[in-house]
């Protein structure tokens, strides 16, 4: 039986003293088994996660997560790990607070520091229309329980002195969550692995997913480079890569896939305790706990699964970067990135049970669903669990798209990160 022992401070001195021999691996690396009573395709955060919640809440430990390179190796661990629950809609404000409330006390149950980090995020108002965008949307956080606070331009600069206010088009004010903030991607993919290894998952990583036997409404066999497996329930939590996956099920869901981009700095001293983010001008930034600046914005103006960003985003970013810090003109950026997010009409997820009987789909999170992994991975596992959607997941199915009961969030995630 594959045991780990406990993370503490203890067991770090103890292998500090002893030459760090005595550490184990992380999580195994089984072999498949012919038949699971549930699979989750995809090792990011949301699949790991459900794996997770599926074997500690729900006793559902004959479960399988196939990824088909390295875990984390998708979103996960590209993008920008900003964390909020400053949405529109009562339907998001429930689904992402239950995920930031997950994430506060995350690294005490998983026993894995994920390094969540509750600084704030401030979305700036450049216009009357975003004054009135951040007024109406702080007006229905506030209502439905959650935290958030509506800042004048003073505020805005005492909260973030090294800001230019008077950019094209100068600030006029702010929207503040101050339980929002950062953790470490990577981290939550890890410690998710690692605890839903030691309730008796198995992680199988360099497996894709190939194809489906689909027989008599239900998928018979899942087709995989490591041979075919069966499963009472099939999962497919693959972001960017949902539509080609359900596609293997015969199924066309409603999303287009996007390259998104972002950049890190060299490393600098600490300006920056907050992220900031601007849909008018339209960039973000934070700062890394190495003292990077971590920069993004908007996705690509093109469908493309190639994973790089395209050269005309680079300046569209840069520029309104520079304007908001202009000290960011003097800056060296050290790498830049891409990954491909799943993006639906109404910029809300997908959390669905399928066509296909035993086939359920959490997807179309888009350029924001980081935020979410914990909450979604929650509810997901209790779907599955149950077979019948989570009170939190309903209004993300795919019948809205046929019924026009859309969860509209294209403003709250203008810059959705
Ligand atoms: C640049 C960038 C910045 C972002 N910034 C933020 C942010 O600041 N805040 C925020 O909330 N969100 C952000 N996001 C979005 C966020 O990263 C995603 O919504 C989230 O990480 C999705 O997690 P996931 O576990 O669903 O998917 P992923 O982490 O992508 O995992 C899906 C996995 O499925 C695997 N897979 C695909 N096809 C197959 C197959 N056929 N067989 C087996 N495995 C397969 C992939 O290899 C991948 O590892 C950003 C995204 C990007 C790209």
């Amino acid at each position: 039986m594959f045991g780990n022992k406990r993370y503490s401070l203890g067991k770090l001195i103890r292998e500090s003293r002893d030459y760090h021999t005595g550490w184990q691996q992380a999580w195994p690396d089984p072999t498949p088994k012919k038949h699971y009573d549930v699979v989750i395709i995809g090792g990011g955060g949301h699949g790991l996660g459900t794996a997770y919640y599926l074997a500690k809440e729900h006793g559902i430990t004959n479960v399988a997560v196939i990824e088909k390179g390295w875990l984390g190796g998708g979103n996960t661990g590209r993008n920008t790990t900003i964390i909020r629950s400053n949405y529109l809609q009562p339907e998001s404000i429930a689904l992402y607070d239950h995920s930031v409330k997950l994430f506060e006390t995350l690294s005490e149950e998983l026993n894995y520091n994920i390094m969540f980090s509750s600084r704030s995020v401030l979305h700036l108002a450049h216009t009357m229309h975003d004054l009135h965008e951040v007024g109406r949307r702080g007006h229905s956080i506030w209502a439905n329980g959650v935290d958030s606070e509506l800042l004048s331009p003073a505020q805005v600069k005492a909260k973030v002195p090294t800001i230019n206010l008077n950019t094209r088009f100068p600030i006029m004010g702010g929207l503040l969550q101050r339980r929002a903030g950062n953790a470490r991607h990577d981290a939550v993919a890890w410690g998710y692995a690692r605890a839903a290894a030691e309730l008796g998952v198995d992680i199988i990583q360099q497996c894709a997913v190939t194809g489906f036997t689909v027989t008599n409404n239900k998928i018979s066999a899942i087709e995989t480079t490591k041979g075919n497996i069966s499963a009472g329930r099939v999962g497919a939590v693959v972001a960017g890569h949902a539509g080609v996956v359900a596609g293997m099920a015969g199924l066309r869901l409603p999303l287009e896939s996007f390259p998104l981009q972002a950049f890190v700095s060299e490393p600098l001293k600490p300006i920056l305790d907050c992220v900031v983010m601007s849909g008018t001008v339209h960039v973000y930034a934070s700062q890394s706990d190495k003292g990077e600046l971590v920069i993004g914005a908007g996705s690509d103006h093109y469908v493309s699964y190639a994973q790089r960003g395209s050269f005309n985003l680079v300046e569209e970013i840069v520029h309104p970067m520079v304007e908001l810090f202009p000290f960011v003109s003097r800056l060296r950026m050290l790498r830049q990135w891409a990954g491909i997010v799943d993006v639906t009409i109404d910029r809300s997820p997908i959390l669905s049970k399928t066509p296909v009987d035993n086939f359920y789909v959490n997807c179309g999170w888009g350029t924001g669903g980081f935020k979410a992994t914990p909450g979604s991975a929650n509810v997901f596992a209790a779907s599955l669990a149950g077979d019948d959607m989570h009170p939190f997941a309903k209004p993300f199915s795919l019948e809205r798209f046929a019924t026009g009961a859309y969860v509209d969030e294209g403003a709250a995630s203008g810059v959705a990160h």
